[in-house]
């Protein structure tokens, strides 16, 4: 049994296939991310219709210059819902920055807020702002806003640090790319209590599906790459993934 920690279910297409999929590929639960406000309703409406579905709150770093006063009320609501079992995702990202830094980090210590409040978890995308997210992290201690820096990318000395912080690493379908030699070795080297997968659906499909649509199912082909690199079977990396994501998320 799998569990995607990390999945954007409300941007798929035929979701009714591709949650059929999920079942037939033995995915037990799904974790279905938000990235504003229109998509943290339609993903709770989801949770609510099915039992192993399970949603989130909040403003992608994309989309940073949304989160006004409005939008945060919103997310405090939607936060109290049975269903939300972390916050985000939030975050910094650096390399598209839509937004000016100060709005995205300003953001983001919203969305820290959010958790510390309402204890829940925080989901994070740091794309080419390690600096100021460790910066930002250490003022926040991960035993008051537990998380996870989802879609990792970076090289093991870089995860130390968040590891360090008592931060949980994901691992996407990057891990599957012929390039991601570096992201392998990390793979390789997290603390088996501290590793989760994802796929990120609907972007970044692992090999052997690259550049089509990801889905839930897909999460098998992460398990075995990151089960190959650490020299495990494939079993035992599906039920660590699965034990960490639900200590996480108390799901
Ligand atoms: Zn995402």
């Amino acid at each position: 049994m799998l569990i995607d920690s990390h999945a954007h279910l409300v941007s798929l297409e035929n979701l009714d296939e591709v949650l059929k999929r999920a079942k037939d590929n033995k995915i037990e639960k799904i974790v279905s991310i938000s990235s504003d406000i229109p998509s943290t309703e339609a993903t709770i409406s989801l949770a609510e219709k099915n039992d192993y579905i399970f949603a989130t709150t909040g403003v992608h770093p994309h989309s940073a210059d949304q989160t006004n006063d409005q939008v945060l009320k919103g997310l405090d609501h939607y936060a109290k819902h049975e269903k939300v079992v972390a916050i985000g995702e939030t975050g910094l990202d650096y390399f598209y920055m839509n937004s000016d830094k100060e709005i995205q980090i300003n953001s983001f210590t919203e969305h820290i807020r959010l958790g510390k409040k309402h204890n829940l978890p925080i989901i994070i995308h740091v794309r080419e702002a390690d600096e100021d997210m460790q910066k930002i992290l250490k003022t926040e201690p991960a035993a008051e806003t537990p998380g996870v820096i989802h879609c990792f990318t970076g090289n093991y000395e870089t995860a130390v640090k968040y590891l360090d912080l008592g931060y949980y690493i994901s691992f996407s379908g990057i891990v599957t790319f012929k390039r991601s030699e570096e992201l392998r070795e990390a793979a390789k080297n997290i603390p088996s209590d501290k590793i989760l997968i994802e796929t990120d659906s609907p972007y970044l499909a692992p090999v052997p599906h690259r550049g089509k649509p990801n889905e839930p199912s897909f999460v098998k082909h992460v398990a075995e790459t990151v089960a190959e690199v650490r020299g495990v079977p494939f079993e035992e990396l599906a039920e660590i993934t699965k034990a960490n994501t639900e200590r996480l998320f108390k799901i």
